[in-house]
């Protein structure tokens, strides 16, 4: 009765834990709920269609055949941009392997010592120095690592993103270190494509009601009425959402430590990652090298699907259920060493075990109450200072 044991070789999108959905064979990956986007494209692309159907002919041949060409070509960048940021992987940080979580945990407790039952035991905290001030990367219960600073757990694709900005549900995915600089595109071109035609659409009704009078115009492009609607209130939230990104990225900032206060804090910290300059910082944060996906989710992995004796091996391998994974390489490679934590990642005075960083964490310990949410990068002023 023993059960013979049969590999198969699966990509390792296909076991990928987080919530997130796949297609293209794991080249596309979004957040599981996808409503609030399909709703985004359709705003896009039915205010678009409509500028196009109704304004651009009369637009083209009383005023100039380059708005609608203009028009064409900012309405495919806003595209381009949103399926960018929604397609692509934010900045997913994987998941310790169980050696691994179980070498952390051991780590852990060694440092800690024995807990007297009853009593909490001490937060699992590591600590980093970036620019002279300690940075304390946080232990992540679901992912078993100990957090890159300036990561954070997404509750909602149950994930760490690397930089972590917010769970954007309009452009269906998590926004951070990998895809930040594409929203921004997106949110900067689609407020400037929502002023495009709201501005042609003022200005096709006045020239045409100057010919047929207003409501007759109304009558004849009932298209225009809606788009204008749209666009006003789209307007208002997209201009002021690029402002405020624009804002943050000027000082290199998050919209996660923005709402966390981690720089603006009690102690009055400074951000570690500003350059103390506006340009700098953008330049930083737009024009900075783009970072390679550490999740090499196309990537083979076997898997072993236990197979009865007695069953012929051909069609259990695709029904059976698979009990043991093991991947042929390790989740984790070692170049997500945050690359903002310059090499000045020096294990900082406090009483910190050993190195190892972000890698490896904690095995079987009892999900406790995850302080998922967190990710506050907070900080303690260096005391040198
Ligand atoms: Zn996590
Ligand atoms: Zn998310």
């Amino acid at each position: 009765m023993s059960a013979v044991m049969i590999t198969r070789k699966v990509r390792k999108w296909e076991k990928l834990p987080g919530k997130n959905t796949f297609c293209c064979d794991g080249r596309v990956m979004m957040a599981r709920q996808k409503g609030v986007f399909y709703l985004t494209l359709f705003l896009i692309i039915g205010t678009c269609s409509l500028f196009f159907a109704f304004e651009c002919p009369y637009l083209a041949v009383n005023l100039s055949p380059a708005i609608p060409v203009f028009a064409a070509l900012l309405f495919l960048f806003v595209m381009a941009m949103l399926l960018r940021t929604s397609f692509s992987d934010p900045g997913v940080l994987p998941r310790a392997l169980p050696e691994e979580a179980t070498f952390i945990e051991m780590e852990i407790e060694a440092a800690n010592g024995n807990v007297p039952a009853g009593q909490r035991p001490p937060p699992r905290i590591r600590n980093v120095q970036i620019n002279n001030q300690i940075v304390k990367l946080k232990y992540c219960y679901t992912c078993k690592i100990f957090r890159p600073p300036r990561a954070s757990h997404c509750s909602i694709c149950d994930n760490c993103v690397d930089r972590f900005d917010h769970h954007c549900p309009w452009v269906g995915n998590c926004v951070g270190k990998r895809n930040y600089r594409y929203f921004y595109l997106f949110t900067l071109s689609l407020s400037l494509l929502t002023i495009y035609i709201f501005t042609f659409d003022i200005v096709h009704v006045v020239m045409r009601s100057v010919d047929s009078g207003f409501l007759n115009t109304l009558k004849e492009t009932p298209g225009t009425v809606l788009e204008v609607l749209v666009c006003f209130f789209t307007l208002w939230s997209v201009v002021g959402l690029t402002g405020f990104h624009t804002y943050l990225i000027s000082l290199n900032q998050t919209t996660n430590e923005d709402i966390k206060g981690s720089w603006s804090g009690k102690n009055r910290v400074q951000n570690p990652y500003s350059h103390k300059n506006i340009i700098k910082n953008c330049c930083e944060v737009l024009c900075g090298p783009a970072y390679p996906s550490v999740l090499d989710r196309r990537g083979l992995m076997q898997e072993d699907s236990p197979a009865s004796e007695t069953s012929p091996p051909s069609s259990s391998s695709m029904n059976s259920v698979p009990q043991t994974t093991k991947t042929t390489a390790p989740l984790i490679p070692n170049e997500h060493t945050p690359d903002d934590v310059k090499p000045s990642i020096a294990d900082s005075a406090e009483k910190t075990p050993s190195p190892k960083e972000e890698e490896s964490p904690a095995p079987k310990l009892p999900p406790l109450a995850s302080p998922e949410t967190d990710a506050e990068t907070s900080i303690i002023k260096d005391k040198a200072h």
